[in-house]
């Protein structure tokens, strides 16, 4: 018997990378973000999503969900913000994880939240709903963002200001980033809106954009004229429940935007994080 017929059989690699927590952080009792040590050898675009989850228990198989990182492509840490569902199977555990805990990620990021998915333009819309938040911490971060767009806008709507989640970091915070400070300063609007406590903005983004408030908010209407996405300048990314993508989309097409991919790029693009 030769010797290699005596050696095991090598292990098989595995999809997962099994990851420290480094930080945790809780916004609400329903709303966290956490940080863990990003492997050497993961490599990402700014606004791609990757699957998340926890080593089983009893031996099953690990629980996996789809997670948006929220830290650019270049950060040395990979940061998610998570919902938590009381009786959701991965974050009613998720939820209670420490620094030290082990959290599992896949090896494939992927995703059509990001700027190779879309064609040149003036203005860059993030909008999301909820943690569809998490993509634009990303994108928002990237060098790339400042140097292909002139204006960012950040919409992100919630239903109670306590869910606004980075709300620091957008007004100010960003400012201080070594790398895109400077540029987020001059060329990055944050636009929050809450629909059910009152705030300043209140409402959907949907219904404001309907109205045309959120264009005369930030000074895109003219004393006329209402206001509007257009196919020249604007480029738009959508993030968030089901019911926002869908009437937005519906409304960027009424506008005559079209939605792009991977494979086509186009005016916008859109991932659907949950269903509600
Ligand atoms: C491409 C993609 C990206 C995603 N990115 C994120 C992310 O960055 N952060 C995140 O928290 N979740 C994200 N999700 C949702 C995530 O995959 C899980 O659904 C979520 O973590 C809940 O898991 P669960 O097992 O506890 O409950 P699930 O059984 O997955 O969900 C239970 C119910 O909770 C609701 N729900 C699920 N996720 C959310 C949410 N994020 N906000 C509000 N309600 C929700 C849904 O109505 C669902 O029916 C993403 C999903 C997709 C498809």
């Amino acid at each position: 018997m030769t010797d290699a017929a005596l050696s095991p059989p090598p292990a098989r690699p595995s999809a997962f990378h099994e990851l420290e927590v480094t930080w945790v952080h809780h916004w609400t009792e329903q709303l966290f973000s956490f940080r863990v040590a990003r492997p050497d050898d993961f490599r990402f675009r700014s606004g791609e999503f990757v699957m998340i989850g926890l080593p089983a228990e009893d031996g099953a198989k690990p629980l996996l969900r789809a997670y948006s990182i929220a830290s650019p492509s270049w950060d040395e840490q990979l940061e998610f913000l998570s919902i938590a569902v009381p009786d959701g199977p991965l974050t009613s555990r998720l939820v209670h994880i420490k620094p030290g805990d082990t959290v599992m990620m896949g090896k494939k990021p992927t995703g059509t939240l990001v700027l190779d998915a879309l064609t040149g333009g003036e203005t860059l819309w993030l909008i999301g709903t909820g943690t569809g938040l998490a993509p634009w911490l990303s994108v928002a971060r990237d060098p790339d963002t400042y140097s292909r767009f002139g204006r960012v806008i950040v919409c992100h709507t919630v239903r109670n200001v306590a869910d606004l989640a980075y709300r620091d970091f957008f007004t100010s915070g960003i400012h201080d980033d070594p790398l895109i400070g400077e540029e987020a300063a001059a060329q990055l609007t944050y636009y929050p809106t809450v629909t059910r406590e009152p705030f300043d903005t209140p409402g959907r983004i949907t219904d404001r954009i309907t109205s045309g408030a959120v264009f005369t908010d930030l000074g895109l209407a003219g004393p006329d004229e209402r206001g509007g996405f257009s196919p020249d300048r604007d480029r738009v990314m959508l993030c968030g429940s089901m019911a926002m993508i869908k009437e937005t989309a519906e409304l960027l097409e009424g506008f005559g935007l079209k939605e792009g991919s991977n494979a086509e790029p186009g005016d916008y693009v859109l991932e659907r994080a949950f269903v509600g």
